[in-house]
């Protein structure tokens, strides 16, 4: 697929072309390769703020934020000032560190888990509360849904089987059936087919995952009460309810856990896995819960856990230090940011005659464009999720490209913003709006 470009991209293109050569795709996750989207990926060289700089000199405001860490923007001089100070004073240790039990408290003020353990990346933290959750029932079938992404967990990549109530087939080759034969998955939002595992498997079931609100499919809502329904069904068949924040924690809105803000729905999770912005732009991600559970965890208790880099000093400072700054204006302003972005973007569509959906969750959201005549009123799970008009998507992403904005190379993603979107960056987003929605008509 070729894109459209009036801007210099001869470096990335030439990056791009040796890193193809060296590495698969030439990148080191499959989304940034543009494959959805077509063209170059452009190699960033530095960031600042809402902006990125890519190495042909090309200036981007920033709706990516690295998928979702940089709640503060790029670059912000404190974390800047404290990684820097905790770089100085060794980057890797392998013993106990201060940052860690700061930021293990912080995790715990802000959520309602009572103990935490640290991984490197979310991928661990969902694979490892899936363990534990698995070692502390004694049972060995876990339930997640359809769009959901939980990382590149084996058991976890898998795809609906045939029926409802069947066993997952593997998501990718180099799954084997076997990882898979213990996961079950079911269509999101559907309260029935969750009743449906239950009634059949209820007593082999180990947990549900769910991401609180789903934001690998695009943003996704779950039904009024659909997170409760899954806690109390969890509940009442003596099965653990794993509530994913990786993407939501700390980013859809201050506290840690999606839903959670005020009680709104009375549901409070065994487990749950938080990365992204606890890790402030570095390398930390953790999971947590009740201190029954989690003192199930080695060397406490039999169930294995571990990292060499788990906990590092550099990376829990980073994060610590975007969680101290991360107060209730930087979440009023984002907040803003979100709402403005999003309105004058479906007006811009509107006005171009593009059919779409805005879909919120806090500070996040996605906006689904879809094809001409389309009757979907709302994106409640992966197959209408799966009912965009990705062609209309790629071309309203490379003409936004092109006037200097950076929206996630793939429709099924979150817009992501930060409190460093300032009038000046808000204001190049809003004037790049309305010849990218003409160009998606
Ligand atoms: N869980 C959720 C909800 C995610 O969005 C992601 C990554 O996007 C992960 C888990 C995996 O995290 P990581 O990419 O750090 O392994």
């Amino acid at each position: 697929m070729t894109a459209p470009t009036s801007r210099p991209t001869a470096r990335s293109a030439d990056l791009f072309a040796r890193a193809s050569a060296v590495t698969p795709g030439g990148v080191n996750s499959p989304v940034r390769a543009f494959g959805a989207v077509g063209g170059t990926p452009r190699f960033i060289a530095s960031a600042q703020g809402a902006w990125l700089t890519d190495v042909d000199g090309n200036e981007y405001v920033d709706l990516v934020g690295s998928w979702g860490p940089m709640l503060l923007g790029h670059a912000h001089p404190e974390v800047i000032e404290a990684v820097q100070a905790a770089v100085a004073r060794g980057t890797s240790y392998g013993t106990p560190t201060e940052p860690e039990v700061l930021l293990a408290e912080e995790i715990v003020a802000r959520t309602p888990v009572e103990r935490v353990r640290f991984t490197s990346s979310g991928t661990e933290a969902t694979m490892s509360a899936i363990r534990l959750a698995r070692g502390a029932t004694g049972r060995d079938v876990v339930v997640k849904f359809a769009g959901c992404y939980h990382g590149h967990v084996d058991a976890l990549l898998a795809s609906a089987g045939s029926g409802l109530a069947t066993f997952a087939v593997p998501g990718t080759p180099g799954v084997p059936q076997s990882a898979t034969d213990l996961t079950m998955v079911l269509p999101y939002n559907d309260r029935a087919a969750v009743e449906r595992v239950f009634a059949e498997h209820g007593d082999r079931i180990a947990c549900v995952i769910t991401e609180a609100t789903p934001g690998n499919m695009g943003v996704v809502n779950p039904e009024p009460g659909f997170n409760a329904f899954l806690a109390a069904t969890c509940a009442a068949h003596g099965a653990l309810f794993v509530s994913d924040e990786v993407m939501t924690g700390f980013r859809a809105t201050k506290r840690g856990g999606w839903g959670l803000d005020g009680a709104v729905e009375g549901w409070v999770p065994d487990l749950m896995t938080f990365g992204k912005v606890m890790g402030g732009g570095l390398p930390a991600a953790a999971f947590g819960g009740r201190a029954d559970l989690m003192g199930l965890l080695s060397p406490e208790g039999p169930v294995y856990q571990a990292g060499t880099l788990s906990g590092n000093p550099v990376a829990t400072t980073a994060g610590l230090t975007t969680l101290r700054l991360a107060t209730d204006e930087v979440y009023a302003h984002v907040d803003a940011v979100a709402t403005t972005i999003s309105e004058a973007a479906s007006a811009a569509l509107g006005e171009a005659g593009v059919p779409h959906l805005v879909q919120r969750a806090g500070t996040m959201f996605s906006i689904f464009l879809l094809e001409q005549g389309s009757t979907l009123t709302a994106v409640r799970d992966f197959d209408e999720a799966g009912r965009q008009h990705l062609p209309a998507y790629a071309a309203f992403f490379h003409a936004m490209l092109d006037a200097g904005v950076h929206l996630p190379p793939s429709a099924y993603e979150v817009w992501f913003c930060s409190a460093a979107h300032d009038e000046r960056a808000v204001q190049h987003v809003l004037a790049a709006l309305p010849a990218a929605a003409r160009a998606a008509a």
